[in-house]
């Protein structure tokens, strides 16, 4: 008997409340109750997620919890395919991606299909090894579509990194760019960078063998060769990509002493034959020192480029462009509250940003500044916000109607003095920052200029009536 959807999937919720447990309520009232289930068929079933941020969102966090959901309720054929609602309007796209309630990992081909995914039918490269005799490698590059070159946003925080990638994809295994090592910290875009490269590489070169590969899953499939005996056909798969992206290697460290002798082979023999290795790290070459030292050696051979924390305009602009992604208008000084008041990684700053559109989706309210600072409230300062430097800079230019960019300028002009001074000392009293990293940031100045600004503002509170209104003031919207 065909079983109805709405039952089926108000019994999967059932089972993710209870999984996800009484401190993760808000967990589950911002991603679970605002899915609209859609239709059963052939045990598949489709959900609704109010956008392609909501989706990604559940792919990252949730999807475990998700595919043993699925599993419980519609056995191990169970599928669950995801509808993703554009925009506000009623406009739903195909079916975009599914997740199997089995297999070890869910399909990364996501709503817009990798142009170029070369795809053996096969959604994994559980088997990836070729049968002897098959001339041309045909294999799923494991790309994911969304993380493109032209959707990676360039800052002073990657622009090396970023043009590095342009290059390799443009000649991949002929610059002196071989290996390609990213790294940086995480959620600053290695991954993402990694996966654009090769999706690059792909349009500009579609006859060229890509693979990405997480360390992880390499060293799963190099273990697994040698419990079944197919060590070498593992080696000769490997050694017949063109382009090879292994994620996150520091994985390795101090572990997987065969994994890393298996990959320093596949290594020189790609290098001899001028293919192109990106290898992503969230430490400096310097720093990997759990890997064996000759691997170690070969990764400086070629480029390090790191990826750091992007300043408050390319913040800005990533929030714009994941928004222009997805269709949703945001008032200019929402995006701006965000991007101010997020500065650890950019995996953050999306995620407050999905935050907010899933609570205003699942409220109808308005995006509007006071939902922004009560969600960045509530889904930040619980891991470690601290008001940034940045941020109060932005309030007190605002407050005296000054650009922003006045506190970084030479100048003597007492009113943008003044501005730097009371920047100086809330920054003094309000973060975590030594005086060196404020003066730093405040127009380039010492930490001994720093001390004494902080002097000098808190003199004229107690001295000068104006003075004190303007602190008072001042507070009062910190505090808002
Ligand atoms: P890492 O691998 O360094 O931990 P990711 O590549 O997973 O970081 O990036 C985290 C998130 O931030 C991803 O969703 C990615 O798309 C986004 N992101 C990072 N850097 C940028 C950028 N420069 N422009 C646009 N999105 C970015
Ligand atoms: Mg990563």
């Amino acid at each position: 008997m065909a079983q109805d959807y709405k039952v089926v999937w108000a019994k999967c919720l059932e089972i993710i409340k209870d999984n996800l447990g009484k401190d993760n309520e808000q967990v589950y009232k911002t991603w679970f109750e605002p899915i609209v289930p859609l239709q059963l068929e052939n045990n598949v079933l489709t959900i609704q997620v109010p956008s392609q941020f909501f989706y990604e969102w559940l792919e990252e966090h949730y999807i475990d919890l998700l595919k043993k959901t699925i599993r419980l309720q519609l056995g191990t054929t169970g599928m669950l395919m995801y509808s993703i609602l554009m925009d506000t309007s009623i406009e739903s796209t195909p079916i975009t991606t599914s997740i199997p309630s089995t297999g070890a990992q869910a399909t990364h081909n996501r709503a817009k299909d990798v142009p170029h995914l070369i795809s053996d039918g096969n959604h994994e490269i559980s088997n990836p090894f070729i049968i002897p005799g098959i001339q041309k490698l045909k294999i799923n590059s494991q790309l994911n579509g969304n993380y493109t070159l032209e959707n990676f946003v360039e800052g002073d925080c990657n622009r090396l990194a970023r043009s590095a990638g342009f290059a390799v994809a443009e000649n991949p295994g002929r610059t002196s760019f071989n290996p390609l090592l990213l790294h940086g910290g995480v959620g600053l875009g290695k991954t993402h960078l990694a996966h654009a490269i090769g999706i690059k590489t792909k349009e500009k070169h579609p006859e060229k063998t890509v693979l990405y590969v997480s360390s992880e899953q390499f060293l799963q499939q190099y273990s697994d060769a040698g419990k079944n005996g197919t060590t070498n056909d593992f080696l000769h798969f490997y050694e017949m990509i063109d382009m090879l992206i292994v994620d996150d290697i520091q994985f390795w460290a101090n572990k997987a002493a065969g994994t890393q002798e298996a990959f320093f082979h596949i290594f020189n023999h790609l290098h001899q034959n001028h293919c192109q290795i990106i290898i992503t790290s969230d430490k400096a070459p310097s720093e990997l020192s759990g890997l064996q030292p000759r691997l170690l050696s070969r990764l400086k051979w070629g480029l390090a480029a790191d990826l750091t924390a992007p300043d408050v305009e390319t913040r800005m602009a990533i929030l714009r462009q994941k928004l222009d992604n997805d269709g949703i208008e945001m008032p200019d000084d929402v995006i701006e509250y965000i991007a101010y008041n997020i500065n650890t990684n950019v995996r953050e700053l999306e995620g407050a940003l999905v935050s907010l559109i899933a609570q205003s989706s699942l409220n109808k309210r308005q995006i509007t500044l006071d939902l922004a600072k009560q969600m960045i409230d509530k889904f930040v300062k619980s891991t470690t916000r601290e008001i940034t430097i940045e941020y109060i800079q932005k309030v007190v230019c605002d407050y005296f109607k000054l650009p922003v960019e006045s506190i970084q300028s030479p100048t003597r002009k007492r009113e943008i003095v003044q501005a730097r001074q009371l920047s100086m000392y809330f920054a003094k009293k309000m973060t975590k920052s030594s005086l060196a990293i404020i003066g730093l940031q405040c127009g380039n100045k010492d930490h001994a200029t720093v001390l004494h600004a902080c002097k000098t503002v808190a003199n004229l509170n107690d001295t000068d009536k104006q003075f004190h209104y303007w602190v008072e003031e001042l507070e009062k919207r910190f505090k808002e």
